[in-house]
């Protein structure tokens, strides 16, 4: 048996590329932030992470460049070994600042950062207990770790509950979950979340990847529920509204100690260079002095929700700068995309198994820095491509 026959018979993807509606990997030959450039075609940003449109910010930039000029390009080296400069260990104090916490660890990506923090804590008698949407990062993390696996369905307490029902009390219980999910744009249910963690004596690690710089006045889902001390350790990436690559956990000084001397996902990986480092303190440094960005990615996401639902298009339970509109259909999701992009705007294109079954969606998501103009265009011709489709 030749390991690359599936290889080989695996046509998904050409058929979608043969008929002109294969949506991934779409190399762009400029990107602004809120507008990007394919071969000669500019479309409006709609499906980007960059929350805060911090990426062109110009002290952002600028002290990126700075930090290249001034150590090179890359830390050759893991943490553990050589690749620890100061900016690390700054960054990692402003970050525990920042989110309410006593330390922070810094990794080289957020799925590094999920990786190795979960399959740290997590030994063979332990339990890590997840929310059914979660993160594939948190997913591979668990899977990393010797412990068992426990899913609940989507926000339902009373499954998580059964769950927790379930576990031996004898068991270490970490239980992981998205602070708002990515696709949906809803938050966890933290308020719920809490106390039942706590009666059956789970640690809570909220994975932030995209409430950071948006939710809580820009320090995350748990602070914008008020439960920065109740929940445990708070991981979220720089590939976000940090406008950079990266990602940390936050949590009581001795189990970042632990983590830091146990995640594989840290040691045995080359640390995040110095213009990476120097982006996320300047982002960092952004979120303090301008709390009017965090303002504005969510006016702008607010006035997107209230157009899409007149026009009569379902966003789901959004209630972030993620505003899914829910197609239903993959087909459909695939010809709404392909007459967007054609007419000028950048979506995702979202299909089981990455969502349920019936939930198939386009993902729009927005940034502060997307104008009043640039917004209005894309609600125009979201009207236009629904009317034609019939979806609307
Ligand atoms: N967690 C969540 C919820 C994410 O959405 C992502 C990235 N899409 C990650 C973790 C991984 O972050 P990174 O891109 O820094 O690897």
């Amino acid at each position: 048996m030749d390991i690359f026959e599936k290889c080989h018979n695996y046509t998904e993807a050409k058929e979608a590329m043969a008929h002109g509606i294969y949506p991934y990997f779409i190399p762009l030959t400029d990107n602004e932030g809120t507008e990007v450039v394919f071969k000669g075609h500019r479309l409006i940003m709609c499906g980007s992470n960059n929350y805060l449109g911090l990426t062109t910010h110009p002290k952002v930039r600028e002290a990126a460049i700075e930090a290249v000029r001034k150590y090179g390009t890359s830390c050759t080296g893991s943490r553990f070994l050589n690749g620890t400069l100061e900016m690390h260990e700054q960054l990692e104090g402003e970050l525990a600042d920042w989110v309410g916490k006593e330390a922070a660890l810094v990794f080289s990506t957020g799925m590094q950062t999920n990786l190795g923090t979960v399959s740290a804590l997590v030994g063979r008698d332990d339990r890590v207990i997840m929310d059914k949407e979660d993160h594939a990062s948190i997913v591979d993390g668990a899977r990393l770790g010797y412990g068992k696996i426990e899913r609940y369905t989507h926000n339902d307490m009373a499954h998580l509950e059964r769950v927790l029902v379930s576990i031996p009390e004898s068991a270490g219980k970490l239980l992981v979950v998205d602070g708002l999910f990515s696709m949906e744009g809803d938050l966890a249910d933290l308020p719920n979340i809490v106390p039942l963690a706590k009666r059956f004596g789970a640690r809570i690690m909220v994975d932030d990847a995209h409430g950071m710089g948006v939710t809580g006045m820009g320090r995350g889902t748990a602070a914008h529920f008020g439960l920065t001390e109740d929940v445990d350790l708070i991981m979220s990436t720089f590939s976000k509204s940090f406008a950079s690559l990266g990602g940390f956990v936050a949590g009581d000084e001795a189990v970042i100690h632990y983590i830091k001397h146990h995640a594989r996902a840290l040691i045995f990986s080359a640390s995040a260079p110095p213009a990476n480092i120097a982006a996320a303190l300047a982002a960092l440094a952004v979120m303090r002095s301008e709390p009017e960005l965090v303002e504005r990615v969510n006016q702008n996401a607010e006035k997107m929700r209230k157009g899409f639902r007149a026009m009569g298009y379902d966003t789901g339970a959004s209630v972030t700068p993620v505003v899914p509109i829910i197609i239903g259909d993959n087909d459909k999701t695939f010809f709404a995309w392909k007459m967007l992009f054609e007419a000028g705007v950048f979506v995702n294109p979202v299909i089981s198994p990455a969502v349920q079954p019936g939930h198939q969606m386009l993902r729009t998501s927005y940034m502060a820095t997307h104008t009043d103009a640039q917004l209005d265009k894309v609600l125009e011709i979201f009207q236009s491509v629904g009317k034609e489709l019939g979806l609307i």
